[in-house]
């Protein structure tokens, strides 16, 4: 993806920029709907808001072109990104809507799909707010009762621990986790970090402030502030003062390919097993930590 760098158009390879004839023919052919879920939300002095919408968009991207190298046909939805933020919600940008909201959107998409004849769908996350998941949880939960279409949440093996949610639940597709494993460290890297600040930098460049990115220094945050954080309000400022939760100086350019890469690899894998019907959740040890209080 390397011709994208500087120049990312999130509505470019999706749903969005295809004729209702392509989309009707699609749908004919059995195609899958990956959906890139994100949110508008603070990202710390050095990055702009729009940072886990462009991921989910990216690593959707990456996802669609891993499966077409696998004969596996796929569309990208438009992006969402009206979700919920409570860890940063007092800091400026962070737009957060009701939980039945989310869950109305989500589920109406999912009907229009539907409606259409589209029967499988793979929700490409990008946010783990702990009230976020819940909600996309539930929507997903209450499409597949009401809707009886296959859709799934593809997600870290990291996170989908870190939430509580059981690997067995049928609408989970979780991958061998992406986060190093090996002895833990007590520091956490959670958000605007290495990762998110990386895979910016290399295909979003002008949306990186270099110039105070050079200034920041590791947040040194563990666990028990991390419980703090993610109930959000004046105390989770006091927490992250400046905004990220993590070390964002171990990022680079080249590091955001590779992890969006790995990504792309690890997400088609668990899409492709799943519809070979030979699906199961990954059972390699993985860091464990509780991001839900
Ligand atoms: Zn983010």
């Amino acid at each position: 993806m390397a011709e994208e760098k500087g120049k990312v158009n999130i509505f470019e390879g999706t749903m969005a920029h295809l004729t209702y004839l392509q989309i009707e023919e699609a749908a004919r052919e059995g195609t899958s709907v990956l959906f890139p879920i994100g949110v508008i939300e603070e990202h710390g002095p050095h990055l702009p808001l729009a940072v886990d919408v462009y991921g989910s968009y990216l690593q959707s991207r990456e996802v669609k072109s891993e499966l077409e190298r696998k004969g596996i046909k796929s569309l990208i939805a438009p992006p969402f990104y009206w979700g919920i933020n409570v860890a940063t919600g007092s800091f400026g940008g962070s737009f957060s809507c009701r939980e039945e909201t989310m869950i109305s959107v989500l589920f109406d998409a999912m009907s229009s799909l539907k409606k259409w004849g589209f029967d499988r769908v793979f929700f490409i996350n990008h946010h783990m707010d702990g009230g976020h998941m819940k909600a996309l949880n539930q929507a997903i939960q209450k499409a597949r009762r009401e809707i009886g279409m296959g859709i799934y949440l593809v997600i870290d093996q990291f996170f989908a621990k870190g939430l509580g949610l059981k690997a067995d639940e049928p609408h989970l597709l979780i991958y061998q986790s992406l986060f190093p494993s090996g002895p833990p460290s007590p520091y956490l890297n959670i958000h605007a970090e290495g990762h998110e600040t990386s895979f910016m930098w290399h295909y979003l460049p002008e949306l990186v402030n270099e110039e105070v990115w050079r200034t920041l220094k590791p947040t040194n945050l563990n666990l028990d502030d991390l419980l703090v954080w993610v109930k959000g309000g004046t105390e989770a400022r006091k927490v992250t003062p400046q905004g990220y939760f993590g070390d964002p100086t171990t990022a680079s350019p080249e590091r955001g390919r590779e992890e969006m890469e790995s990504y792309g690899r690890r997400a088609a894998g668990v899409i492709e097993d799943l519809l070979q019907g030979r699906y199961s959740p990954p059972n390699a040890p993985c860091p464990e930590v509780a991001l839900e209080p």
